[in-house]
């Protein structure tokens, strides 16, 4: 891609700016430039989109966004060292890239952005999650945005994509697929990263559904699976004894066997049980 943008190399924009990776700052650089076109092209059709990339280090995910046609990338990297190689992106595509120097936890990001809104990050491993929770529980739904392709670890993408009965359904699958559709497009292993992690990696596609995919209040519904999977190895009659004075009877009525565990449940009847609950409150 080099050829296309006329940049250089990733290697040789580290060396220049004396980019040495800080692992504080979650640095796992991608250098490969045909991997990052891949992940800009997993986040489907960018024309005609703003784009908001969280943690651009060097540029090479930032490069493929603005080679696959974004309208606009904003760009928010907290590491100021970066700067002067993004500076010289920016450049390369006059007027579609805003570079800001600034903690994304910091920030609403999304407010400096016009619709239609993707996010498309190779985030830092220690913020990614809380990044997402957040993006996932607007005031609102729908959301600003319309897709999130996102970089995590793969045991972390596991859990997003989890079905009930697996060891990895939880908080995060249900928080994730009650409203949007969520797959993982792509596998990357360790070395695929400079320097390597640790552990393997994964981007996770999620697309926002209009409506959610079943009626619940947001915040009954998360109390809900918070107290089921809080002690996900009890019964549900146990962990959800807190939520009813008669929670053999709610979940009977809901047609979910009080002696079933919240890994069982698929997301169809934690809401079903958060609106019988909400019923009983109102009642
Ligand atoms: N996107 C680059 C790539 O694919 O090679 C870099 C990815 S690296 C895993 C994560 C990047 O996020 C680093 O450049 C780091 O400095 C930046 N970062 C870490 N914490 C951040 C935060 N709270 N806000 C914004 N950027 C952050």
């Amino acid at each position: 891609m080099s050829a296309i943008d006329g940049l250089p190399p990733l290697r040789e924009v580290i060396a220049a700016h004396d980019l040495s990776a800080k692992k504080a700052l979650g640095q796992n650089f991608l250098l490969d430039l045909n991997l990052t076109a891949k992940i800009a092209r997993a986040a489907g059709d960018l024309s005609g989109c703003d784009v908001l990339e969280v943690g651009p280090g060097p540029g090479g995910l930032t490069r493929g966004l603005l080679a696959e046609g974004a309208r606009r990338v904003l760009a928010v990297e907290k590491d100021a060292r970066c700067l002067p190689a993004l500076a010289e992106i920016a450049a390369a595509y006059p007027g579609r890239l805003e570079v800001l120097n600034a903690d994304a936890l910091a920030l609403d990001l999304l407010a400096h952005l016009r619709p239609p809104i993707k996010v498309v990050a190779n985030l830092p491993y220690n913020v990614g999650t809380e990044l997402l929770v957040r993006w996932l529980t607007p005031p609102a739904w729908p959301p600003a945005w319309e897709s999130l392709t996102l970089m995590f670890q793969r045991e972390v993408a596991e859990r997003i994509v989890a079905r009930p009965g697996s060891k990895a359904y939880g908080r995060l699958a249900i928080l994730a697929q009650w409203r949007c559709d969520a797959q993982i497009v792509m596998r990357l292993p360790p070395e695929a990263f400079t320097p390597a992690p640790k552990v393997a990696s994964a981007v996770v596609h999620l697309r926002a559904l209009a409506e959610p995919r079943f009626a619940a209040e947001q915040g009954l519904l998360e109390r809900v699976v918070a107290a089921a999977f809080g002690q996900r190895r009890k019964m549900l009659r146990a962990s959800l004894r807190g939520l009813s004075p008669d929670i053999e009877g709610v979940l009977t009525a809901v047609g979910i066997a009080p002696t079933e565990r919240a890994e069982q449940v698929p997301i169809e009847g934690f809401c079903a049980l958060a609106r019988a609950l909400a019923g009983e409150r109102d009642s």
